[in-house]
């Protein structure tokens, strides 16, 4: 097999090939057809989330067929489609496990980040934690799916019955959020980097009632806001745009520090929550609720071995919807 590595914090991934792995019991072998690149694998590669196991392929939005099984997997066969998410493996028995929030569990694995990922040919997972995808749609364009689109489901979820909601940082999430909850019959105002008409551009194509920058004022109050740009001072910002008994989610895994501001922003019963990670059931939920909103993503591929460009261009907001990596 084939991987984009990282070796160590801050330096660029390096195509390696490595020996074909085997899955060990409950686990399954997946050849790679498309794997999303996430904001969050920037922020493995740059170092700046605790606990990364080097050497590490990173990658979690991952769209392939098994071509092994372990010794006692009955869910899965050669061939089946499955998509692998970043919630690699919870423990099952801690606090949270049980009581039905794995998201937050003691004992978790990552994928591409506490365990190998899908920036590569090859990668082995937990078959518990793979999800059957049937064989409607293409690979490339599902693969966001897994995380910008799970994850960002979570958020949706998380904001609750907001009618007016403001998403900021219009990348791979903002543009599947927007399209649900538009179909849920939301009003979505999407806030890009300043002067970025392109993405403004982007988010009224996609049924934004509003588009502008994230130091702009929306055209009226917000019910509720989510935060995708790991950007501290968008807190602030988004505190200010909801109503009275709003709430404003921070959806990233990382954000740079957040700017102290004057507390009468969160005072009249504001709330401020982040979301972690994912549950299976967030999984099924979603991978329903996504083909009856008529998502599409905007998606462009590129090759395995250009893993680090297309990071760059993540970095610097060049990527218009999102990028996935093609063994
Ligand atoms: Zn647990
Ligand atoms: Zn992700």
């Amino acid at each position: 097999m084939r991987a984009m590595v990282l070796p160590g914090p801050g330096s660029p991934l390096a195509l390696e090939e490595r020996v074909d792995p085997q899955p060990a019991e409950g686990q399954i072998r997946v050849t790679v057809s498309a794997c999303g690149v996430c904001r969050t694998d920037l922020h493995v590669v740059d170092g700046e989330l605790p606990h990364i196991k080097y050497p590490i392929v990173p990658g979690h939005e991952i769209v392939g067929r098994v071509d092994l099984v372990g010794p006692d997997v009955t869910t899965h066969r050669v061939g089946d489609r499955v998509g692998i998410p970043w919630l690699g493996h919870t423990c099952g028995i801690c606090r949270f496990c049980r009581q039905g929030t794995e998201n937050l569990c003691d004992h978790p694995r990552f994928t591409g980040y506490t365990s190998d990922g899908g920036f590569a040919t090859h990668t082995i997972a937990d078959a518990r934690y793979a999800f059957p995808l049937g064989e409607d749609g293409d690979d490339v364009a599902i693969a966001p799916l897994l995380c910008a689109g799970l994850i960002g489901w979570r958020s949706l979820v998380m904001a609750g019955d907001a009618e007016r909601l403001g998403i900021y940082g219009f990348g791979a999430a903002g543009h599947i959020v927007a399209q649900i909850a538009r179909w849920q019959g939301r009003a979505v105002h999407a806030f890009t980097r300043n002067g970025d008409v392109e993405a403004q551009e982007f988010a009224r194509r996609l049924g934004a009632v509003w588009a502008g920058g994230s130091d702009q004022m929306p055209d009226g109050p917000l019910d509720a806001a989510i935060i995708y740009a790991p950007a501290g001072e968008l807190v602030p910002a988004a505190l200010r745009a909801v109503r009275k008994g709003g709430r404003v989610v921070c959806a990233g895994i990382h954000m740079s520090d957040i700017p102290s501001f004057p507390y009468d922003i969160l005072w009249g019963e504001r709330q401020l929550v982040s979301v972690a990670n994912l549950t299976r059931q967030d999984g099924v939920d979603f991978l329903q609720v996504a083909p009856k909103a008529g998502v599409r993503t905007q998606t462009t591929a590129y090759p395995l071995a250009e893993a680090n460009e297309v990071l760059a261009k993540l970095r610097t907001g060049q990527v218009l919807g999102a990028a996935v990596l093609r063994p």
